[in-house]
């Protein structure tokens, strides 16, 4: 009999909410986590006075009170608003398309002016049914902002060719016609002074929790599987059933980090380099996420390049078009029908594109249903 009441696999936001909420129903938790630190994909480390985010930039955003309420029991949060920027060949435009974009683009001052701009250039493909994504793109927003901010973008972040690209993946282009370059249109929006590890830190410090890093589920499935009477996995749901219906797919990322000898290197957080050529897509200036921090004269950025995946890499995002979805089915029902002890969560257990406050509603979920409300 084990001493524990669950093992819960992958120390991310999931597990950790998840073991959290389980100590407080008076559970013992062993988590396990095959990397060498707790927090998952939410991870940051400070180097020289700052929060490195080390996988990828992360805003917290939500409209959910109560979520946002839970995730601030953690951490205070600062009022940091998202709002890239685009470089394309040097030119500098406000992201999300808006009306700085555009007068920028065009010349436009008005709204009304920005409309009628819009309307002739979407004109283009009127009456025609979008192929493709280059062509949906077009038909939405017309071809002088999809030619400079969005094609080399999707392009790279996709390692396909617009006209090769399924014209689902844009279903809508936000376009705001004020002059507001607030990314997200959500209530509630900031990152956690601090950084976010201490959150998953939190999550797992009850006495009732044990964690430990560096183990991979995979190295002894069959005697966790006979040692604990609950299980609640948060990896690749596909790789849990050694691929037996075929493999799910992701899109993987490499990120170059460097610590640079000055104060301000591109005044922004995040910037978008939307050309075709620049072989990354972003480059994050994690000083920026909170204000005033860092020591002087230092500055930490990191370059994001997209890249394909395969077994043994990172699984960032899962690819949630109509054939992975449906083989995720198919593995959730064999799930179902043979792990009655196994709880699938998070990004990878359940093959979806959550974001943080998402994967937490998700987890409080899972929770309620466990353990009732
Ligand atoms: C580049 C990028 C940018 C993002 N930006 C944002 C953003 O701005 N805002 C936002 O809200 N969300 C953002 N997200 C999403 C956010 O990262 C996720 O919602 C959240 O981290 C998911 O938590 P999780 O616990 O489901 O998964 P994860 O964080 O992936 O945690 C799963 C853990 O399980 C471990 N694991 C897997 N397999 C095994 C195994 N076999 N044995 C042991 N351990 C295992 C993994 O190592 C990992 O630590 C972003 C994601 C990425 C990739």
């Amino acid at each position: 009999m084990s001493k524990y009441d669950y093992l819960v696999v992958g120390a991310g936001l999931f597990g950790a909410t998840f073991a959290y909420e389980a100590a407080k129903h008076g559970k013992r938790v062993k988590v396990i986590e095959k990397r060498d630190h707790i927090a998952g994909n939410i991870y940051t480390k400070e180097e020289y006075g700052i929060q490195v985010h080390q996988y990828g930039a992360h805003i917290f955003h939500t409209s959910n009170k109560e979520i946002w309420d839970y995730v601030n029991q953690f951490a205070e949060f600062n009022r940091y608003t998202n709002s890239p920027i685009a470089n394309y060949k040097g030119e500098i435009y406000n992201l999300p398309f808006n009306m700085n974009t555009f007068s920028k683009m065009w010349g436009v001052k008005t709204p009304a002016e920005a409309q009628a701009k819009i309307d002739e250039q979407r004109q283009e493909m009127a009456g025609k049914q979008p192929a493709n994504l280059e062509e949906q793109a077009i038909s939405l927003i017309g071809r002088d902002i999809y030619e400079k901010l969005v094609k080399g973008y999707t392009e790279k972040q996709w390692g396909q060719k617009a006209t090769d690209l399924p014209a689902f993946i844009i279903r809508r282009l936000p376009v705001r016609l004020t002059y507001d370059n607030n990314y997200f249109n959500d209530l509630y929006q900031g990152i956690p002074v601090g950084g976010y590890t201490q959150i998953v830190e939190k999550m797992l410090a009850s006495d009732l929790i044990d964690v430990e890093t560096g183990v991979d589920y995979f190295g002894h499935q069959a005697e966790y599987e006979a040692e604990f009477p609950k299980i609640v996995f948060t990896g690749m749901i596909d790789q849990y059933f050694g691929y037996q219906l075929g493999e799910l797919q992701y899109r993987s990322l490499r990120f170059e980090t460097e610590v640079l000898d000055e104060d301000n290197h591109q005044g922004n957080a995040v910037v978008n380099y939307t050309d075709a050529e620049t072989p990354y897509t972003r480059i994050i200036e994690h000083k920026h996420f909170e204000f005033g921090k860092g020591d002087q004269g230092k500055t930490v950025i990191t370059k994001e390049y997209p890249a394909d995946w395969q077994r043994g890499d990172e699984p960032y995002y899962p690819v949630n078009n109509a054939t992975n979805n449906s083989l995720y089915k198919q593995y959730a029902k064999l799930a179902t029908e043979t792990k009655p002890n196994v709880i699938f969560g998070g990004r990878l257990g359940q093959y979806r594109y959550y974001d943080m406050d998402q994967v937490l509603h998700a987890a409080l979920v899972t929770v309620a249903k466990e353990f009732g409300k």
